[in-house]
């Protein structure tokens, strides 16, 4: 069966066609600037490439610029439509009552759109998505895989924040978690590397956004992020958590409103705000090199939280088997990797620093040495693949 993923923010749609038979990735594609002049798609099939500028009003516009790039004569990958099995659609936000895949019908739909007040920025993206999917494929069975699903299986004592109670019963404000399906695709990954089911195993998912979530038999047993994205370690442009009360003390200084404080604290803070130069780590680490303090500052803020995460969790699962790094900065930053886990001898964390730097890229390894009692794996992650066998477990059953 082939199975079509998408993932859709609120101006772009990703999406990558995957061959069941052999998991093999037919293509993948992108439209951007979708509602904004300028928009285009671009598919890359092995070499071939399929570029169009075109006016992309919506995001049902921006499905049948997907089909025709998809069946494009010369630099398409199938004869038409009818050969794709099913679609699977990344969901950032599920609420409570919706965890795992599930197969989507008019309740689902419901209970998505239920949920914009938790993700009031990419539910909607991802409801235009769909139902601009369900327009150009009619008939087609959908899976909605959902970003918040891995974190739902937290004791109670670990996702709830100490408010009022009402707040938890009223308006849903708990931990939640993002990211979940690379945790999930990387921790059963280290699970199986480690030939144990059962182990405990700290993720990192470093990247532009960030998050470590830790976990034992592949079931979280916390995770940074909580009940949106913005909480956890420093990112891209994120603060990350904070002391609440500096919110109302600026708030106070500056007369920003809440929406204000809300983009300074998820668009210009983070490794942007710090440098004042990027949110780029490849940029900081140029910058540092350079001599930049304040990038300097910014790569060394984030590597403290990490470290700070690795710990707390290695205390609340009583010690660690694993440690995984995967994303954007886990996968490919020899340097703040190594920072990460300089001097963490006394957690039985031994890294192979010279093997650390010369490691490939883009392969599962180990990177701790072998008298170190917790392996260290860098994990390419693959949230699509995971999309890809939720929607055709679910299909096929
Ligand atoms: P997103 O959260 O947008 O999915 P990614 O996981 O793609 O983010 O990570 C993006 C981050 O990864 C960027 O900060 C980028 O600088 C960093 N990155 C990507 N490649 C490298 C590299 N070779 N060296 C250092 N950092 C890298």
């Amino acid at each position: 069966m082939k199975v079509l993923v998408i993932n859709c923010g609120s101006s772009s749609l990703k999406y990558q066609l995957i061959d069941m038979e052999g998991e093999k990735v037919l293509c993948k594609g992108l439209c951007e600037r979708i509602g904004i002049e300028g928009s285009n798609i671009t598919q890359k099939v092995g070499e071939k490439k399929y570029e169009r500028t075109l006016p992309l009003p919506d995001h049902a516009a921006a499905f049948e610029a997907v089909v025709a790039a998809l069946t494009d004569a010369e630099n398409g990958v199938i004869a038409d439509m009818s050969s794709i099995g099913a679609v699977g659609h990344r969901v950032l936000h599920g609420g409570e009552k919706l965890y795992d895949p599930i197969l989507i019908d008019d309740e689902v739909l419901k209970a998505i759109e239920d949920c914009i007040p938790l993700g009031p920025l990419h539910n909607p993206a991802n409801l235009m998505g769909i139902r601009g999917c369900m327009a150009v494929m009619p008939g087609v069975p959908m899976v909605a895989v959902f970003d918040t699903g891995w974190g739902m299986a937290m004791e109670k004592s670990h996702y709830m924040y100490a408010l009022p109670y009402e707040a938890y019963e009223n308006y849903k404000v708990r931990r939640y978690g993002f990211h979940g399906t690379s945790h999930r695709y990387v921790t059963g990954r280290a699970l199986e590397l480690l030939g144990n089911p059962n182990a405990k195993v700290i993720t990192c998912h470093l990247g532009n956004g960030s998050s470590v979530s830790c976990s034992k038999a592949g079931k979280c047993v916390d995770t940074s992020m909580g009940l949106t994205p913005l909480e956890g370690l420093p990112m891209g442009t994120r603060c990350g958590s904070i002391d609440p009360a500096i919110m109302p003390f600026l708030m106070d200084k500056t007369g920003m409103t809440a929406k204000e404080m809300d983009t300074y604290m998820n668009k210009k803070s983070g490794m942007l705000g710090i440098s004042g130069i990027s949110s780029d780590f490849r940029d900081l680490g140029a910058a540092a090199e350079k001599g930049d303090e304040r990038a300097k500052l910014a790569l060394d803020m984030f590597v403290y939280a990490v470290k700070k995460y690795i710990g707390a969790y290695a205390a609340a699962l009583n010690g660690a088997d694993a440690i995984v790094f995967t994303a954007g900065v886990g996968e490919n930053d020899r340097e703040v990797r190594a920072d990460i886990l300089k001097d963490m001898e006394y957690m039985g964390i031994v890294a192979d620093f010279d093997y650390n730097m010369t490691c490939p890229r883009g392969e599962e390894v180990c990177i701790s040495k072998p008298e170190s009692k917790v392996k260290i794996f860098v994990i390419p992650t693959d949230e699509e693949m995971t999309i890809a066998r939720d929607t055709a477990r679910l299909v096929t059953k």
